[in-house]
C-alpha cells in the first residue's frame, strides 16, 4: 500500500487535545450534556477519531450531517446515539432504522417515512422535532409544531425523544435575534406541554450560545467548533478561554533558490523583492486548502521558530516565501502553516481574519488529499 504519510505537507491532529477542550466545556456547561459535532469529516479532524477522543472525554453522543457521515461512524466502531441535524431524503429512511440513528424531523413526510422503516423491521425509532425559531433553513414553523408533534405521538412506530432548534446569530451573544429565538422556543416547548407534549431530550446551543449563555443549554448542547479549539466569533473570545486549537498543518522546504532585488515568484510575477532574497519552496497550494489569496494579506509561515511571508500567488501543490537574507534555511525544514514553532503560534481563525472568513471553512477545506497524523 501507498504510504500518503511520507509526502512533505500534512496534518496533524493532537486527539488529547480534543479530550482537553472537551473536558472543559463539558465542566462549564454542566449538568447539560455535549454531542460532538463531527460532520465534515469532524470539521477536517477526522470523524472516527475525533468522535472516539470526544466520547472519553465526557460527550454522550455525535452530531452528523449525513446519513453516510453516521454510517462511517458506526463502521468505525462507534455505538454512541447518533443525531442527523436535518431531515433526511425518504429514500435514506431505511439506512436511518437500520444504523440506529437519531432522525430529525421536520415535516410529515419526513416522519412518515422513518415511520414505515420502522415499521418494516418491527421497531419503535426515537426521532427528534425541529423548530425553525428564526435561523429559517430547516424546521417546522413553531405554529405547525404541535400538529407534527400529534403526528408523531400517533405512529406507533415513532416516538418523540427531542424537540430542538438552532440559533442565528449565536457568535454575537448580545444581538436581540438570540434572546428572540430563545423566548420563542420556550413558548412552543411551554404550548407543546400544555397538551402533553414533552420530550427528554430538549437542545438549542451550539458552541457559542453553550459557553455565552447559560438558558440556552437546556438537556443537550450540540458543541462543534469549540471542541476544535476555534472561535465561533471574535465576540466569543473569552468564552473560549483555555481552548485549544487542535489542529496543525505541516511542511517541508522542499527546495531552495536565491533570487536578485527586483525580481518577482509564482504567477504572475506580482510582487517583487526590494533586496536579494532567499525563497523556500513548501510543497502544498490551494488544492490543499491554503486559500489562494492568502499571499494578498502577507500571511506568514513559520521556519525555523521566525515568521516568513507567502511572496507570490498560491499555486495548486506548491507557495514559496521569503527568507530574506538568512541563509541558514534548508531543504526538509520544518515549515508551520498554522500551528505553533517556537514561540510563535499562527491559528486558522488567523487566516480566516486574513481571507474575510471563519476559522470553520479554513479546517473544512483543508482538502482529503493531505494526511492527518494522529498524535
Ligand atoms: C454545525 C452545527 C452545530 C455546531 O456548531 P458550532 O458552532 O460548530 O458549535 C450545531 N448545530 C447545528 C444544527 C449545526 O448545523
Amino acid at each position: 500500500m501507498t504510504d500518503f504519510s511520507q509526502r512533505w505537507a500534512w496534518v496533524d491532529i493532537n486527539l488529547g487535545l480534543i479530550q482537553h477542550n472537551t473536558a472543559i466545556i463539558a465542566q462549564r456547561i454542566d449538568p447539560t450534556e455535549v454531542w460532538a459535532v463531527v460532520k465534515a469529516g469532524a470539521y477536517g479532524h477526522g470523524a472516527v477519531q475525533v468522535s472516539q477522543a470526544a466520547l472519553t472525554a465526557g460527550a454522550t453522543g455525535l452530531c452528523v450531517a449525513l446519513v453516510e457521515e453516521a454510517i462511517a461512524l458506526r463502521a468505525g466502531g462507534i455505538s454512541a446515539p447518533i443525531l442527523l441535524l436535518s431531515e433526511q431524503p425518504a429514500s435514506q429512511a431505511h439506512d436511518i432504522v437500520l444504523h440506529d440513528l437519531v432522525a430529525t424531523v421536520s415535516t410529515a413526510v419526513g416522519a412518515s417515512a422513518i415511520a414505515v422503516a420502522a415499521a418494516q423491521v418491527g421497531r419503535v425509532v426515537g426521532v427528534h422535532m425541529k423548530i425553525d425559531t428564526g435561523m429559517h433553513r430547516v424546521g417546522v414553523a413553531p405554529s405547525e409544531a404541535l400538529a407534527l408533534a400529534q403526528f408523531i405521538g400517533s405512529s406507533e412506530s415513532l416516538r418523540l425523544d427531542g424537540i430542538w432548534t438552532h440559533f442565528a446569530v449565536a457568535d454575537t451573544p448580545s444581538h436581540p435575534a438570540n434572546a428572540a429565538q430563545l423566548q420563542l422556543f420556550t413558548n412552543t416547548l411551554d404550548m407543546l406541554a400544555s397538551h402533553g407534549v414533552t420530550a427528554p431530550c430538549i437542545h438549542a446551543a451550539n458552541s457559542a450560545s453553550a459557553l455565552t449563555t447559560p438558558n440556552s443549554r437546556f438537556s443537550i448542547a450540540r458543541i462543534g467548533i469549540a471542541m476544535y479549539g476555534l472561535l465561533p466569533g471574535p465576540d466569543v473570545r473569552d468564552a473560549c478561554a483555555g481552548l485549544i486549537p487542535v489542529m496543525s498543518l505541516r511542511a517541508r522546504v522542499s527546495a531552495l533558490r536565491w533570487i536578485d532585488a527586483g525580481e518577482a515568484v509564482s504567477y504572475g510575477l506580482r510582487r517583487t523583492v526590494l533586496a536579494k532574497s532567499l525563497i523556500a519552496t513548501i510543497p502544498l497550494g490551494y488544492a490543499d486548502g491554503v486559500p489562494r489569496r492568502l499571499w494578498e494579506s502577507h500571511t506568514s509561515v513559520l521556519i525555523n521558530g521566525i515568521p516568513r511571508e507567502i511572496c507570490g500567488t498560491v499555486s495548486m501543490d506548491q507557495l514559496m516565501v521569503d527568507c530574506g537574507s538568512d541563509s541558514s534555511v534548508t531543504i526538509g525544514d520544518e515549515v508551520v502553516l498554522f500551528g505553533s514553532q517556537g514561540e510563535h503560534t499562527i491559528t486558522p481563525d488567523d487566516w480566516a481574519a486574513r481571507c474575510g472568513t471563519i476559522g470553520y471553512e479554513i479546517v473544512c477545506g483543508i482538502s482529503a488529499r493531505i494526511h492527518r497524523r494522529y498524535v
